[in-house]
């Protein structure tokens, strides 16, 4: 078997099967193109604050009966051939394909980010995905530095408040009106705001970058400028501006992708077009959802592990998982945790409820739609989410208390 992607995906994959192997006896080969061994990306931001050296990352090594090939970078796919193509002219024959080749950063349309040609960002300007994004951030990080990240979603809130840890003057420049718009309501995402500022980062909202400003003898970063033509100084940029499945391979070798751009796979993550070929993980769209998240692409390496295993019971039903971020201590209100899951603006119908107290920065929702918890957002104060987490994750009936009582410490069980 070859599994193209080391990732979260794939690693987790190969660990599983490594540990059946002896029973299966599948011979899996990884064709990995960082060059690092396999890492847990969701903690990158932490390597970024200087939290963690990047080795405490590091994922379980696949054990026995896995080859992993590090540096490994797949160039095409020769289904007739049943064969994957590498960069370095190598061919390596499968059986079984599973493609776990993640997400793409995207990248926003501003003037200057071509100016270093060759398809080549600007010295110090740097998307956040990878380990070597986050040691090439590192490289540019001297205390005091002009930072500015673009885009307020998840990764851009999480690179804002790791630069600030680190000592930058950080700019968070988000196009949309509030942050966290894909997770959190307005009410929320001026607490969370709010503690930014606490920690130093200068929060814009509503604000459109429109380039980025080069050197020209250098060739390094020297500015972002905006919509309205102010020029925010700037030694190193992040592009926060969303991902998109990585599907290149796939469409290429002529595999169907669905309408959120992921490889279709079926409840076996099987690909309906090549019984041999499986897809997972960010790179993946499954019922028409392509999640990107770390817990969903675990799920579905676990459940994949055991169809390939000859598991004839084994299937994927989809994943609900909370989305969860934690501010650090700073010198403002203390430190803030976020959890958010679920449709968190209601529906004609639903029944809201919500606490929110403004001093101690703390703010809980919950979306109830008859008897069942359709979603919510606690920022600053988690307690009671195991409860909830399991009513949402589980999507189980609710207790038949007053909905208050959701909110309060013991969730109402
Ligand atoms: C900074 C950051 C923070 C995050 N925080 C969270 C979080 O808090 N919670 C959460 O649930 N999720 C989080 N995520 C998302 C999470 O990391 C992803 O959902 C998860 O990594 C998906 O796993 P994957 O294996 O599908 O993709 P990836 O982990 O991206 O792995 C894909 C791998 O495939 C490799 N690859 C691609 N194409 C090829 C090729 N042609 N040949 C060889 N190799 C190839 C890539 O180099 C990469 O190593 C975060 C992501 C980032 C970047």
């Amino acid at each position: 078997m070859v599994v193209v992607g080391g990732g979260m995906a794939g690693a987790r994959l190969a660990q599983q099967l490594a540990a059946g192997a002896g029973s299966s006896g599948i011979a899996v080969t990884v064709l990995a193109e960082e060059p690092h061994p396999a890492y847990n990306r969701v903690l990158l931001a932490e390597v970024l604050a200087g939290r963690y050296p990047a080795e405490v990352i590091a994922l379980p090594r696949p054990g026995a009966g896995v080859t992993w090939r590090p540096g490994a970078r797949a160039a095409a796919l020769d289904r007739a051939a049943r064969a994957v193509l590498c960069e370095d002219g190598t061919a390596v024959p499968y059986d079984a394909l599973v493609l776990a080749t993640g997400s793409n950063p995207v990248l926003p349309p501003l003037h200057g980010l071509g100016t270093a040609g060759g398809g080549r960002l600007p010295d110090g300007v740097h998307p956040f995905r990878t380990l070597d994004d986050c040691l090439a951030l590192d490289a540019c990080l001297t205390p005091g530095a002009a930072a500015v990240v673009v885009g307020g979603g998840l990764l851009g809130v999480s690179a804002a408040r790791a630069l600030a840890e680190r000592g930058a003057q950080v700019v968070l420049a988000h196009q949309g009106e509030h942050l966290l718009e894909r997770h959190i309501d307005a009410d929320a995402a001026s607490l969370l705001s709010a503690h930014l500022t606490a920690l130093g980062v200068e929060v814009h909202t509503a604000c459109r970058a429109r380039g980025v400003l080069t050197d020209a003898a250098t060739g390094r970063v020297t500015g972002v400028e905006l919509a309205d033509g102010y020029r925010l100084d700037a030694a190193l940029v992040v592009l926060a501006c969303g991902v998109r499945p990585r599907t290149g391979l796939a469409r290429s070798a002529g595999l169907a992708l669905g309408a959120r751009g992921g490889v279709v796979v079926d409840d076996r993550l099987r690909t309906p077009d090549d019984p041999r070929v499986y897809a997972l993980g960010d790179c993946a769209e499954h019922a028409g959802v392509v999640h990107g998240l770390a817990g969903a692409a675990q799920e579905q390496a676990d459940v994949l592990a055991r169809v390939l295993a000859g598991d004839r019971g084994a299937r994927y039903g989809g994943t609900r998982a909370l989305v969860r971020l934690t501010l650090p201590d700073g010198p403002g209100p203390g430190p803030v945790d976020l959890a958010a899951f679920g449709e968190t603006t209601p529906a004609p119908g639903d029944d809201v409820v919500r606490l929110a107290d403004a001093t101690r920065g703390a703010y809980r929702k919950i979306v109830v739609r008859g008897d069942r918890l359709r979603g919510g957002i606690l920022l600053g104060d988690l307690g009671g989410v195991g409860a909830l987490a399991r009513a949402w994750e589980g999507d189980e009936p609710l207790p038949a208390t007053p909905l208050l009582h959701l909110l309060t410490h013991d969730g109402g069980y």
